[in-house]
């Protein structure tokens, strides 16, 4: 076969391909056209999932009548003017393909008036040729209809989903726009029918509650106080050398504001795909970013959960490269770990700071109007006063150390703010199956689970002591009144020498005794009560599947099943006071949801779900 050029009108087919691979991109770009015209209201209409008809109506600046025609011209934008114009995109557009490569593929009209002038213009294309265009009156404003997209792509057709799925995407990406641009109303009609509103009110939490619904809106928190947090701090070390050699250290240490709202660990998914990211209002899929906010999660869900998020990312222009992919939905960084970091940070202070859900402030307690009741319970008074009622303690509970000593763990430290609580107080109203404690609080009722709780609290208190090496308070270590010798067998003989440095620094005094033997002379202060060569047996038994875990990753599964082994059991009948004493440490946990592992402590049961299940509303 001889080589030669392609027919214009393939050309722009497979062009077109590149940039419209369904509605749903094609309903995007029209979205962005509008925003970059400054639209403040954008009126989506599909049928038939936008494969019949597809038209974005806004009232932006419209294109002047005699610019009309190059508006489907390919390469033609009013957006970018040099290649240097390219180092700082400002715009959604920039490479003037969007409609060039839609009216290639569809019958598309055009309506529009520009601002300045008295008349509009109409237009029709099919495969991407003018067959008419003529003067028009019309609001200032643009409206393009595509129709029958495809039409002329065969090939493509037979790639698209029903119409229902393509109504689905194109939803999503109207939502998602719709929550970048909280000041812009936009509003979807499928089939005549208007299945999504934003109200444009400037917002993000109105529009989180027309997105997510208003039950999962006020399951989520703002990132930063007041909604934004800046990090200006100074590069990590190493990344100086990296911004150097790429010729763009004026960036370095530019700030990274990264606003939004969080779902607390209340609000989780089954996958990735409620996590949202936005970077300069640029809806971006970016494993990176989606990590550093799962990671910003870490031990706070349990496995196989996923956080909701939607995370707005604002940084200068020239730190961050919009034209890597032809549908614009990847973007690269200049400092990739520093725009990590603020992510990171920002999630991990909102989800620490706001995880007491029900009482947190914005979100008003709608609840609370609707059902007087929880309140009347004089659930706060109550617990007053049994809590004042006197210190007995009849199980022990690790003592408190002192406040001014102990702050969180750095990585649950907000500023310098105190932490507000991470649990509303709760009042014990009992215990079920000799595994649960039934509670009360402002908003509902609690289930919880009283082995994961107590590890949670055990399992803070130890990581507490060791960060601030306190040494007061319950010995750390519990001396046995005589060594006792461990025979381990040739295996555990061999995990137990190779972690033997892990093994002290949680509490065991052990060393090595000759062949398979080691002398036990002390237990960490959590395991006193336990026998000593069962326990250290068993918690090395357990860890045999980490043997590739580095030392400190050892070290810190170590702790975690320390806690475990000293935390109650399932199945131990706890008398009120052990109850209220449990509850109020855990009130005191920074993350009180969980349990080290990552599994739930806890089941809370709102007052309105209760209303629900019962049919009273
Ligand atoms: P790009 O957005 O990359 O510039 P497009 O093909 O999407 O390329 O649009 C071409 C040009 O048409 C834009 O640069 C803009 O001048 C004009 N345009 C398209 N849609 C609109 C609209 N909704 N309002 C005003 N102007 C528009
Ligand atoms: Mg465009």
């Amino acid at each position: 076969m001889s080589i030669q050029l392609l027919a214009p009108d393939v050309a722009a087919k497979i062009a077109a391909g590149e940039v419209v691979e369904r509605p749903a991109n094609a309903a995007k770009e029209l979205i962005e056209n509008s925003l970059d015209a400054g639209a403040t209201d954008v009126r989506v209409e599909m049928r038939e999932g936008g494969l019949r008809l597809l038209r974005v109506s806004d009232n932006g600046s419209g294109i002047p009548a005699e610019e009309a025609p190059l508006a489907f011209l390919r390469h033609a934008t009013s957006k970018l003017h040099s290649a240097e114009d390219l180092a700082h995109i400002g715009t959604f557009g920039f490479r003037g393909e969007a409609l060039y490569s839609i009216a290639a593929v569809s019958q598309c009209t055009l309506l529009t008036r520009h601002r300045s002038e008295e008349f509009g213009v109409h237009m029709r294309l099919e495969g991407g040729a003018v067959v008419s265009s003529s003067r028009a009156g019309a609001p200032v404003g643009t409206v393009i209809t595509i129709e029958h997209l495809f039409y002329n792509v065969p090939a493509r057709q037979k790639f698209l989903r029903t119409a229902t799925t393509e109504a689905g995407q194109i939803s999503a990406v109207v939502q998602r726009y719709a929550l970048a641009y909280p000041e812009c109303r936009f509003t979807l009609i499928s089939d005549g029918k208007t299945v999504f509103q934003s109200s444009g009110s400037g917002y993000l939490l109105d529009v989180l509650v027309q997105h997510y619904g208003l039950e999962n809106a006020r399951q989520m928190a703002p990132l930063g106080g007041q909604g934004e947090i800046t990090t200006p701090e100074a590069p990590l070390e190493g990344e100086m050398d990296f911004g150097a050699s790429t010729g763009v250290a004026e960036n370095l240490g530019a700030p990274v504001r990264v606003t939004g709202y969080v779902g607390l660990p209340s609000l989780t998914r089954a996958n990735r795909t409620g996590i949202q990211l936005f970077v300069n209002r640029r809806a971006v899929e970016d494993r990176s970013l989606t990590h550093a906010v799962v990671q910003a999660f870490h031990t706070l869900l349990p496995v196989g959960r996923f956080p909701v998020a939607v995370v707005l990312v604002e940084l200068d222009l020239a730190a961050v490269d919009v034209n890597v992919h032809p549908q614009k939905l990847q973007v690269r960084f200049v400092e990739e770990r520093r725009v990590f970091n603020a992510v990171q940070k920002a999630v991990r202070t909102a989800v620490i700071g706001h995880m007491h859900v029900p009482d947190r402030e914005g979100a008003q307690p709608v609840e609370d109007e609707s059902t007087p009741a929880w309140n009347a319970s004089g659930w706060a008074e109550r617990r007053a006063a049994i809590l004042d009622a006197g210190p007995q303690r009849a199980f022990e509970m690790p003592a408190r150390p002192p406040v001014s000593a102990a702050p969180a763990a750095p990585a649950y430290q907000a500023g310098d703010a105190p932490r507000p609580p991470a649990l509303p107080p709760l009042r014990v109203v009992g215990q079920v199956g000799a595994m649960y404690v039934v509670a009360e609080g402002p908003q509902g009722m609690f289930l919880i689970d009283q082995h994961a709780a107590h590890e949670r609290i055990l399992y803070e208190h130890f990581m507490r002591r060791r960060t601030y090496n306190l040494v007061d308070g319950e010995a750390a270590q519990q001396q046995l009144l005589q060594p006792e010798t461990l025979h381990a067998g040739s295996e555990l003989a061999g995990l137990v020498a190779e972690h033997l440095d892990a093994l002290r620094s949680v509490g065991y005094a052990i060393e090595p005794f000759g062949g398979d033997s080691f002398l036990l002379r002390a237990v960490p202060g959590l395991l006193a009560g336990d026998d000593p060569i069962t326990g250290l047996l068993d918690i090395v038994e357990s860890l045999r599947g980490g043997r590739n875990l580095a030392g400190e990753q050892y070290e810190a599964e170590l702790v975690k099943m320390v806690c475990k082994r000293a935390a109650i059991k399932a199945g131990q009948l706890l008398s009120d006071i052990e109850m209220q004493e449990l509850v109020r440490q855990l009130e005191e946990c920074a993350s009180p949801r969980t349990c080290p592992h990552g599994r739930p402590t806890m089941i809370q049961l709102s007052a309105g779900e209760l209303e629900k299940a019962f049919g009273r509303i």
